[in-house]
């Protein structure tokens, strides 16, 4: 007697690389496993079976083959019968709920008992259906459509992301897994591209979440369609492995693409991508424009690793975001290199901000006529606990980067606020303070309720802050940016464009903002070397500023021929290692300030 049968037309790889199709017909295409002590059962329930239309089987009358069968084979169902010698359908089932892959296999249980403890063992053990034996024919058709349209249905939810019908995150790790080995082992190439949306946060808040929800629809197709257009080359080939499209998460897409012939195959195809994306997307009334930013990593040399495949591909795109977006970059190890320093670096920044070892010194403001020290800026500086003081420039834009610049710029405005009150609580004449504010940090309107709350709580006043914005800042978004100056204005706070010079803002759009002081940036103070040099461009800013009533300050001063040369100019304040480097705040008080008498 034969103990294990394998029917033909049943293909080896069948089975976990079939795609869905027609229901009825995918149905029928399910690869049905019988095992049953009895021949003749196996038969006529094979017969009913092929009547109904199925047509791959696979069984085993020995019950001690059915497990390995099962693992080899991965059946899309199991009808199993529960009294056989050796080893008892309870034992199977109880065997198969203890590993993982095989408690995926619905399994119907035949039994010619009609005790209840009986059946209800059998669920317990992980049974899906039952069959009384003899079994009915039209009973049993429809004992097993019903269990494969069950198993079809909880594989979508399983495989596929219900929004865009595209395989999720599982599917697509399995099958970069596959193609992974599939490429070590015939000694070919494939790709990966992560492609990513840029913005959508913002355009999903500014659509709402249903017309967000179709352009992802339609995005998803357009992404289908480049995938296909990618796949004709080569197509002769019927050995070839075809590319997967699938949603990762929210805004994420990636492309397998199994087979390149080289890099620059995958180059092409993000090419495509980038354009096709670019193209306006109708919705309702709407015309709404969105790009991509993709990261490409080439397997295997990359990586062999499905795991690392995707992190070195999310870092390249990470990347392409960071080179401004609407753009594709290949992954390389120097980018993980800095991808991961650039990681060590944020998870310390985050700790650094909850265990306060941020901290700001104070650089001196002096009023060049008389003398007098008239302000202080705060400089943050991070108390590092092995790498000493580290400076703004290491971690500032890496803030910005990662968006820990907004609790970092509420803690250094909270921490200049406490400051200035404790000074004025020690009896000082308190000069005013100047807090650096990033462009993040402006753009989001909440800045005017974070600055009224440090305020109120460190119980210090509006007019002892001066807010610096950089050129930059204010150039990127005009009208709000207007709006957001008054609200600040309003309140009563000083208002000082910082690096000036170095943005290529028009006279006419300076005299649009409700500003106070400009701060000359210092790479032109830089350029004066003698107290005669004539640097136009200096004495064109201060006349300019001067002409929109805007007081004007000099940074980086640290020569006296510098000094002597803005002095002569009529600039009127200035900053420089010449009078003091920033310093922290107790050092600044014994220097540079003066007990009030008044109070
Ligand atoms: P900034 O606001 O233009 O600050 C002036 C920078 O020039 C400071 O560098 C200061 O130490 C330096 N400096 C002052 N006088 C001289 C001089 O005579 N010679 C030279 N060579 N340099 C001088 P620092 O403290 O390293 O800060 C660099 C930048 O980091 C700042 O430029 C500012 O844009 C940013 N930054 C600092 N603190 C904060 C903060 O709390 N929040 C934000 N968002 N940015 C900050
Ligand atoms: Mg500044
Ligand atoms: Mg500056």
């Amino acid at each position: 007697m034969n103990a294990v049968n394998v029917e033909a037309g049943d293909t080896l790889h069948g089975a976990p690389e079939r795609e869905q199709g027609d229901e009825m017909q995918s149905l029928r295409d399910a690869l049905v496993m019988m095992v049953d002590d009895e021949p003749l059962n196996i038969e006529v329930t094979q017969v009913h079976l092929e009547e109904a239309g199925y047509t791959r089987f696979v069984s085993t009358d020995d019950p001690l083959q059915a497990l390995e069968l099962i693992a080899a084979r991965r059946p899309d169902v199991l009808l199993l019968d529960l009294m056989m010698p050796g080893m008892s359908g309870f034992e199977i089932l109880e065997r198969m709920a203890a590993t993982n892959v095989l408690q995926d296999v619905p399994t119907i249980v035949l039994t010619s008992s009609t005790d209840p403890r009986t059946k209800l063992k059998a669920l317990e053990l992980g049974a899906t259906d039952f069959l009384a034996k003899p079994v009915d024919s039209s009973e049993l058709v429809l004992r097993l459509r019903n269990t494969l349209a069950a198993k079809a249905y909880r594989d979508r939810l399983a495989n596929y992301d219900l929004l865009t019908a595209l395989p999720n995150r599982h599917t697509f790790m399995g099958k970069l897994g596959w193609a992974l080995s599939h490429a070590v082992r015939y000694g070919h190439k494939g790709a990966v591209l992560h492609v990513g949306l840029d913005d959508f946060k913002k355009i999903n808040e500014a659509l709402g979440p249903s017309l967000g929800d179709a352009m992802l629809q339609q995005i998803a197709r357009r992404l289908e369609q480049c995938v296909r257009l990618t796949d004709t080359v080569g197509r002769l080939d019927i050995h070839r492995q075809q590319p997967t499209l699938s949603r990762i998460s929210g805004d994420e897409f990636t492309i397998l693409l199994p087979e390149v012939r080289a890099g620059e195959d995958a180059g092409l195809a993000a090419e495509r991508v980038l354009a096709q994306i670019a193209e306006p997307i109708h919705l309702l009334e709407h015309e709404v424009r969105v790009t991509c930013s993709i990261g490409i990593t080439v397997i295997p040399d990359d990586a062999d690793e499905a795991d690392t495949v995707l992190r070195n591909a999310g870092t390249a795109m990470h990347y392409a975001k960071a080179c401004g977006k609407n753009a594709a970059r290949f992954y390389s190890s120097e980018l993980n290199a800095r991808a991961l320093q650039k990681f060590g670096l944020e998870t310390q920044l985050r700790r650094a901000l909850e265990r306060e070892e941020l901290m700001l010194y104070y650089q001196p403001k002096v009023h060049i006529a008389s003398g007098r020290i008239v302000g202080a800026e705060a400089l943050v500086r991070w108390q590092h606990p092995e790498r000493g003081l580290v400076m703004p420039g290491d971690f500032v834009l890496l803030a910005e980067e990662t968006g820990l610049i907004t609790p970092l710029g509420e803690y250094v405005l909270r921490a200049a606020c406490r400051q200035s009150a404790q000074w004025r609580a020690a009896g000082y004449e308190v000069p005013r303070i100047s807090v650096n504010v990033s462009s993040h940090q402006f753009r989001q309107s909440a800045i005017v309720a974070v600055m009224e709350s440090a305020l109120r709580d460190a119980g210090s006043r509006v007019e002892d802050l001066t807010l610096e914005l950089t050129e930059g800042t204010l150039m990127e978004n005009t009208d709000q940016n207007v709006q957001t100056l008054q609200r600040l204005k309003a309140i009563g706070a000083k208002l000082s464009m910082d690096d000036f010079g170095t943005g290529y803002s028009s006279l006419s759009y300076l005299s649009r903002l409700p500003l106070d002081e400009i701060k000359i940036d210092r790479s032109f103070v830089m350029q004066v070397v003698n107290p005669g040099d004539r640097c136009a461009i200096i004495t064109a800013i201060i006349a300019m500023a001067h002409s929109l009533e805007l007081s004007v300050v000099a940074e980086g001063i640290e020569t006296e021929a510098q000094l002597a040369f803005l002095a002569a100019n009529g600039c009127d304040e200035y900053q420089g290692y010449l009078k003091s480097k920033p310093i922290p705040a107790d050092d600044f008080a014994s220097r540079f300030l003066a007990v009030d008498n008044v109070a």
